[in-house]
């Protein structure tokens, strides 16, 4: 039977995986989304608030939280802005904007800034869904992360040590035949991603954008905001997450483009996501306007 050959698997790889972890500090070195982190070891396996998780409204605590204060947002990035295929994603360093500052974000759960350092995306295939969140048990086409680093901390590898040491932002896309609006930022983005489909090519991004661009005209009055961790290794428990609960539309043409990306084994990196974790008793809480609606 099939599934017995995958029950041993799964119980053959995480030993196979110490040979390339550290003792130390079970660091995972080389990893792939085969498994969808099934396999990852370390904090990915022990860990107790790990992301992502299944968000509902109907099991988030609707709380008055502050809203999510974005700075420097609408100031345009110093270029180049370089686009690369890590072998995991396609993933842009953000910079410092044309002035000088960082784009940085305050409020909701967040005490203090939280500087925005780079962005990813996490995709399906032609047959699946590749949002690693599920609203409502239900997934989407693409999930962007946007990474913020606590600015108390010198570098995001310092704050992935602490547990207010990250900020992500998720943003769900739901791919739309021909949808009503598109968004110049991530144009740019997508049309710059045909050039790095290869493991490790770089393209640069055509034109300026500003990291506010790339949230499209989403509404961030309303979201789900919780304390987790990292997606992929080495899944550290650092990061204080906010999903957007609206769903903006993507073109067809720009997924069809993540589909193609390679990884590092010239594979196709398709279902570049985790699944979801168990809650363990971790509170999930809901932000919208006292006098919204409570999604949909
Ligand atoms: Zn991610």
């Amino acid at each position: 039977m099939q599934s017995s050959v995958f029950h041993r698997l799964f119980l053959l790889l995480p030993l196979a995986y110490q040979h390339t972890s550290n003792d130390a500090d079970h660091k995972v070195t080389h990893w792939n989304y085969e498994y969808h982190g099934t396999n990852w070891g370390g904090t990915c396996q022990s860990g107790v608030e790990q992301s992502p998780i299944q968000l509902a409204y109907e099991k988030a605590y609707t709380v008055p939280l502050p809203r999510i204060v974005f700075k420097n947002y609408d100031v345009r990035l110093k270029e180049p802005l370089m686009l690369i295929n890590n072998g995991h994603s396609v993933h842009m360093d953000i910079p410092e904007t044309q002035n000088g500052n960082r784009p940085y974000i305050t409020g909701g759960l967040l005490k203090g800034r939280y500087q925005a350092e780079g962005f990813h995306f996490h995709w399906g295939s032609p047959t699946t869904r590749g949002s690693e969140h599920s609203i409502n048990k239900r997934r989407f086409d693409v999930e962007m992360h946007i990474v913020h680093r606590n600015v108390r901390y010198n570098d995001l590898k310092e704050a992935l040590k602490h547990a207010d040491g990250v900020a992500v932002l998720g943003i769900m896309f739901k791919i739309v035949k021909n949808p009503d609006r598109t968004y110049p930022g991530l144009n740019k983005v997508f049309a710059a991603t045909s050039n790095v489909v290869r493991y490790e090519s770089e393209s640069e991004i055509s034109g300026s954008i500003s990291v506010g661009q790339l949230l499209g005209d989403l509404d961030t009055r309303n979201f789900f905001t919780y304390k987790g961790s990292l997606t992929t290794p080495d899944c550290n428990e650092a990061v204080t997450w906010t999903v957007f609960s609206q769903i903006l539309p993507i073109p067809f043409g720009h997924v069809a483009k993540l589909w193609r990306i390679r990884d590092s084994s010239g594979h196709s990196l398709i279902n570049n996501f985790r699944l979801t974790q168990p809650l363990n008793g971790r509170s999930v809480f809901y932000r919208t306007p006292i006098d919204g609606t409570k999604g949909k």
